[in-house]
């Protein structure tokens, strides 16, 4: 029997994503996204993706869900606003800076159980919907469909920013096989204007042209990935996991508000946590005190190379 498609209702979406606790829902409708496929591959052929292959690999998947989810229609991108006291909480002589979105549970964990409410909430009125949830887990350009789906634009830092929360929010998706009545407008317009401080605010010089920067250099990744390679005149500049220093400088993130989502509250400060706390840590107090953290990627050994 061939299944009978119901139409998805735009308000009803964002009225889910809402209620279960998202910041920001934008709706946008499936299709290649060419223009911003050329930009990545460019990219890509500037020796910026050398040691991420993984970048490379499904690259039509990244730009067209429907080579990722077969039949799939809609992509519902759900926002959610993590800016808690840590984020540009610490001081200038801090030596172990953790990034603030690090200081909670491993939100992959997190956002992907709201997805899936808000999934289930949907099925409700359309008990044939299918689809998939996605949080940084296949190669769907995230960001890119923010933008597509009105929720904001790419800044110079490469992030998606957003006029409500800056750009401290987390991102997932829902890629679904019905149609929705109706799909927000893509973003227009760049907020970024002639602003350029957060190229001049990057410790490593790593912010680059096309809204791209250069992983290689990024402390983030340097930070964060275990065969991540310092280049010549690179640093740490005090961070020992991911670093806020282009999100702290921009405009679009002052005066913003603080999550209120308990899922999202942090699980530790490490502006109270001195180099030697860190090293007097065993491996077993890091996996009881951390192990549900994003910290448990680098790891407790990537962690005390960084302070040292
Ligand atoms: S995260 Fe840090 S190192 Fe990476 S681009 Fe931003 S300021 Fe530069
Ligand atoms: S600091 Fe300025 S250039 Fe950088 S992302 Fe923010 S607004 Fe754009």
């Amino acid at each position: 029997m061939s299944k009978i498609a119901l139409m998805l209702i735009k308000e009803q979406i964002h009225a889910a994503a809402r209620e279960v606790g998202f910041s920001l829902c934008g709706v946008a409708k499936c299709r290649s996204l060419d223009v911003s496929r050329t930009r990545f591959e460019g990219w890509l052929a500037s020796g910026c993706g050398d040691g991420l292959d993984y970048l490379s690999h499904n690259i039509d998947k990244r730009f067209d869900p429907a080579q990722l989810v077969e039949g799939a229609k809609t992509v519902i991108i759900c926002a959610l606003n993590y800016r808690n006291a840590i984020t540009n909480g610490y001081s200038a002589e801090a030596r172990c800076k953790v990034a603030s979105y690090a200081c909670t549970t491993d939100y992959h964990r997190t956002i992907r159980a709201m997805l899936r409410e808000v999934f289930a909430r949907l099925r409700h009125s359309n008990p044939t919907l299918t689809g998939r949830a996605f949080v940084d887990s296949a190669p769907l350009a995230e960001k890119t469909w923010a933008v597509e789906a009105g929720l904001g634009w790419i800044g110079r830092q490469s992030l998606l920013i957003t006029r409500e929360y800056g750009s401290t929010v987390l991102l997932g998706a829902l890629v679904v096989c019905d149609e929705a009545d109706s799909y927000d407008s893509p973003y227009e317009g760049d907020g970024c204007g002639e602003c350029r401080r957060c190229v001049e605010a990057c410790p490593n010089r790593a912010i680059g042209s096309e809204r791209m920067i250069d992983p290689r250099r990024c402390i983030s990744r340097l930070t964060i990935e275990r065969k991540a390679v310092m280049p010549d005149n690179c640093g740490l500049h005090g961070w020992v996991f991911g670093c806020e220093e282009c999100q702290n400088i921009c405009p679009y993130n002052h005066s913003k508000p603080i999550a209120t989502l308990p899922a999202i509250a942090p699980t530790f400060d490490p502006r109270t946590m001195t180099e030697v706390d860190w090293q007097a840590m065993s491996d077993d107090e890091f996996a009881t005190r951390l192990g549900h953290t994003p910290l448990s990627r680098s790891g407790r050994e990537r962690i005390i190379e960084a302070i040292e």
